[in-house]
């Protein structure tokens, strides 16, 4: 049977943590979550893996990383927040655009072609959510999602634009 909800984002957060000690990054991570909702969790956990994986490649080898899960009546609320280089004002409104990146030259040794937060943010909305970024201060970097559950949710699909 399917994992219940808190088991899958447990299993999640375990296998995060083996990536951030093999980095040699902290990871801390919370889950507040009872009952279960209706999630297409393969969509949540690609959701979620993207702000993840930014996270740390976003951030050195003091990385810390910290991710929340939060049910709040019928919206699940994700955050991942980093102490990386952090993003300039100007460039947050453009890094959801496909193809997007803040500093070719310096980030091209990092890998990645601009489109994980496009699919993150057409993800949020495939669940009537959105996703929002901030600063995380002193430094770095804090993604939010905002995802509206619903038993509709499971047929939910992500359109190719
Ligand atoms: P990929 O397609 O593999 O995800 P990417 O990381 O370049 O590549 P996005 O995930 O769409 O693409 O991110 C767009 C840009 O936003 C990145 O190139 C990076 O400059 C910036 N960015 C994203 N997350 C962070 C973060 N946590 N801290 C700092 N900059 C970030």
């Amino acid at each position: 049977p399917e994992a219940t909800d808190k088991e899958f984002f447990e299993a999640i957060f375990s296998n995060y943590q083996l990536l951030a000690e093999s980095s040699d990054k902290t990871l801390k991570t919370s889950l507040k979550f009872d009952g279960s909702l209706s999630l297409d969790q393969s969509l949540v956990k690609q959701l979620l893996t993207i702000l993840f994986d930014n996270a740390m490649k976003y951030t050195g080898e003091d990385g810390e990383i910290q991710v929340d899960v939060q049910k709040n009546g019928s919206t699940l609320i994700l955050s991942v927040a980093d102490n990386g280089e952090g993003i300039s004002a100007g460039d947050k409104k453009k890094i959801f655009d496909r193809f997007y990146r803040v500093d070719k030259a310096r980030t091209r040794q990092k890998g990645g072609l601009g489109l994980g937060l496009s699919l993150a943010q057409q993800i949020a909305e495939a669940h009537n959510g959105r996703i929002a970024v901030e600063d995380n201060p002193p430094r770095g970097t804090k993604f939010v999602v905002r995802l509206r559950t619903s038993p509709s949710l499971k047929s939910a699909k992500v359109s190719k634009k």
